[in-house]
């Protein structure tokens, strides 16, 4: 008799596949992606189903296999797309399928947990009016639910009757006992994708015109989806071009025709406005909105409701490209340049990268969104992989802010705030506009010096200088959270004359409501946005006109409209353009101009000023002439030059240990090998101290290798860490790096 025999990718305990046969039982039920509780020497693990044979592929006298015990899940966790992303990831990022798994599939799901289910109380029989006097003179509780029911005749949860008729459950007990009424279970929904998860308002954002740019866009698009075919678009539009109203154009189409769709953003708490309009636009397909306040019941639900094609369309941040959506024919990465797209523990996947790979197994569009795209996704269109659609004006005719850069050499030394920038402030305040102010520095000063010895106040366990708290008086390291009490002399040499240099965003705090004592002060930043809540608030309230001005970090950069904003200054330009990073002029030009972007986006044109120390960095000019495209061919050109991605590929492997001979010692080691084993594969640079040297009390040290092709030289990579232990050192391997710390 025929046979069917499973192969299971275990979750964990053993990473590799094993082969089960299928009771006759569950024979039918067990698809590729089913997930199945199986035995693992004494005990049973779970898995996901990754191929289905006959038995007549194995010689059955020498596998005798053992049979599966049970499926866990009635419908496949995987469908046969995600399957092939996760051996691809695997491969890739030089991980183990567990850990792909444990990205892709939420742990509720694999928990295997069931629904939830609750009690529903139904109506057999009403009691006669006599037999309703009877029970209300010996139970009157039991008389209310005969009332309750005289009227309402549809099945109810028994929780809601228990309020509704002000009964209690042993009152039902004792109906369903006389044979007036009856219960059963109902798998309950949770609901995720209808109720106010995020911290989305619902914006009613009924549908614009499309201007004649955003038509093209449409079209274009469209006609991606339409091909049928897997097609990767950039659009590239302006801030404030209305790229976003064509994304979910092209999402209305998509769902009307009843296929389903993603789209991710970087950071979902950051983007309400966005995910207002979404769900004011396509709420009717069951809207999923995927985050981290979900319960794990609500998780549960929405991942059920996406893999029944319940719901069509997800929106979250980077987990969500591995939603189990049916039928996927759009996925949108907008602000694609985003680093937050990478994540940045294992697996090191860049959520944007995997977008356009799902895309590919499903043979549909993806449509990569930006006003400043990342300098790989230009290399790309470059070169035809990917296709392109522009935008560069603005909605309405509205005007691109005028960018003015302010050399603060020529300002008082060590000044926050250049005086053009205090002027224009306080014309702002007088006319009741808007203003944003911008550093990517949280924390009050940054660095505590000593004239007397040159001492810097470092963070004991990691090489960085800690950053003063000037409310909590607390020193602080951004790096691992390490406190201690601000000090008030060198802690080297005792001396008096040890001051705070830079700033931070409380500082500028504390100087603007001392300037302006009756502006109204919004902040955000980590520290200011302890709760969830938070952004919603102060986002709100700048948006209600209840704030004068917004001071802020990177999370102010991020795609929020504003109209009534007409001032936007950037503090320090500086600080990423002095990052020991080869992205880091790409960097600064991002910042720059999606900063800028929050000005002049209603009807009072806007200003952006932008205070540095270097005035001719290329970034810097690029953005003053608003010519940005000279500077990403420049970028481009300096990048291919160096060999640096997006020209070559990178890998980068960071080693780190408590003993730095131990570490030098195996990093050397290391690189030797390589460089015999597989440095014709590629080309090896290092190795050497990190630029973040210390860590958490660990030293670290990196190699990178630029390649042309990362999966032979990955698979190298693996095979040396066979080969080569290194008692007392760690070792990451990270392909396509963001953070070069
Ligand atoms: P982007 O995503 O490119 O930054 P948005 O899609 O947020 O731009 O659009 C900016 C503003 O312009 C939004 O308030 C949006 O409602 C409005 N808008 C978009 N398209 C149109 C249009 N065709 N006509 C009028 N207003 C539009
Ligand atoms: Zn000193
Ligand atoms: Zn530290």
């Amino acid at each position: 008799m025929e046979k069917t025999v499973a192969t299971v990718a275990l979750f964990s305990g053993m990473d590799r596949e094993l082969s089960y046969s299928v009771p006759l039982e569950l024979d039918g039920k067990v698809w590729e992606g089913s997930m199945v509780r199986v035995p693992l020497k004494a005990f049973s693990s779970v898995g996901v189903v990754v191929g289905i044979s006959d038995v007549s592929d194995y010689d059955q006298s020498k596998y005798k296999l053992k049979k599966l015990y049970s499926l866990v899940q009635e419908e496949p966790v995987l469908s046969g797309d995600l399957i092939k992303l996760a051996y691809w990831m695997r491969d890739y990022y030089g991980c183990s399928l567990q850990a792909v798994f444990e990205s892709m599939i939420p742990s509720v799901v694999r928990a295997g947990k069931g629904a939830l289910e609750a009690k529903e109380v139904f109506l057999k029989k009403l009691p006669t009016a006599e037999e309703i006097e009877k029970i209300k003179k010996r139970a009157p509780k039991q008389a209310a639910l005969c009332e309750f029911f005289a009227q309402y005749k549809e099945p109810i949860l028994q929780s809601a009757l228990i309020r509704l008729a002000k009964t209690t459950p042993q009152a039902v007990d004792a109906l369903v006992a006389k044979g007036y009424l009856d219960t059963r279970n109902r798998e309950l929904n949770r609901a995720a994708f209808e109720d106010d998860l995020s911290s989305a308002e619902i914006i009613s954002s009924e549908p614009h015109p499309l201007n004649a740019e955003q038509q093209t866009a449409f079209d274009d698009i469209m006609g991606d989806i339409n091909s049928g075919k897997f097609k990767t678009r950039l659009l590239y539009g302006v801030t404030g071009s209305g790229k976003t109203e064509v994304y979910m154009r092209a999402m209305k189409e998509v769902l009307d025709a009843g296929g389903s769709c993603i789209f991710l953003v970087p950071e979902i708490a950051l983007t309400p406005q966005t995910v207002g309009r979404l769900k004011s636009r396509l709420g009717d397909c069951g809207l999923v909105v995927w985050h981290s306040g979900l319960s794990d019941g609500q998780r549960l639900d929405a991942w059920r409701a996406l893999a029944r094609g319940e719901a069509r369309v997800v929106v979250g941040a980077r987990s969500c490209v591995f939603a189990p959506l049916k039928n996927l024919k759009l996925v949108i990465v907008d602000e694609e340049h985003d680093t937050a797209y990478k994540q940045d523990k294992n697996p090191r996947y860049n959520g944007r990268d995997i977008a356009v790979f799902r895309a590919s197994l499903c043979g549909c569009a993806c449509l990569l969104g930006s006003a400043t795209p990342a300098l790989e996704t230009l290399y790309n269109t470059n070169a035809g992989k990917y296709e392109i659609s522009r935008i560069r004006n603005r909605i309405d005719g509205c005007k691109m802010p005028s960018v003015f850069i302010v050399d603060m050499k020529r300002e008082k030394v060590g000044a926050m705030l250049s005086n053009i920038l205090c002027e224009k402030l306080a014309a702002r305040l007088e006319r009741g506009e808007q203003s944003i102010l911008f550093l990517n520095r949280r924390g009050y000063s940054k660095i505590f010096e000593c004239p007397d010895c040159g001492n810097v106040k470092e963070c004991p366990h990691c090489s960085i200088s800690l950053t003063w708290h000037k409310r909590e008086n607390i020193v602080k390291c951004h790096m691992c959270g390490y406190t201690e009490t601000a000090p008030n002399a060198c802690p080297n040499c005792g001396s008096p004359k040890a001051k705070w240099r830079g700033h931070g965003t409380q500082k500028v705090e504390d100087v603007i409501t001392k300037m302006f004592p009756s502006a109204r002060i919004g902040r955000m930043d980590r520290d200011a946005m302890k709760r969830r809540d938070n952004y919603r608030k102060v986002l709100g309230d700048f948006r209600a006109g209840k704030l004068d001005i917004l001071i802020g970090t990177q999370m102010i950069a991020k795609g929020l409209d504003f109209p009534r904003v007409t001032l936007v200054g950037v503090i320090d330009a500086d600080i990423s353009l002095h990052m020991p990073d080869f992205r880091a002029a790409e960097k600064t030009y991002q910042l720059i101009v999606q900063v800028a972007g929050r000005a002049g986006r209603g009807d009072g044109h806007g200003e952006v000023i932008i205070q540095t120390l270097h005035p001719e960095a290329a970034p810097i000019q690029y953005a003053k002439r608003d010519d940005m495209e000279s500077f990403l061919e420049e970028e481009l050109a300096n990048r291919t030059e160096y060999s640096y991605p997006p020209a070559m590929r990178l890998v980068r492997q960071i080693f780190k240990s408590r003993n730095d001979d131990k570490l030098a010692f195996y990093t050397e080691e290391w690189a030797k090998r390589a460089e015999k084993q597989f440095g014709h594969m590629c080309q090896i640079r290092g190795p050497s101290p990190a630029p973040l040297e210390r860590s958490e009390d660990f030293y670290r040290w990196h190699i990178w290798y630029f390649c042309t092709s990362v999966k032979p030289v990955v698979a190298e990579i693996l095979k040396l860490r066979k080969s080569l232990p290194m008692p007392g050192v760690d070792e990451i391997l990270d392909v396509d790096p963001m953070s070069l710390m």
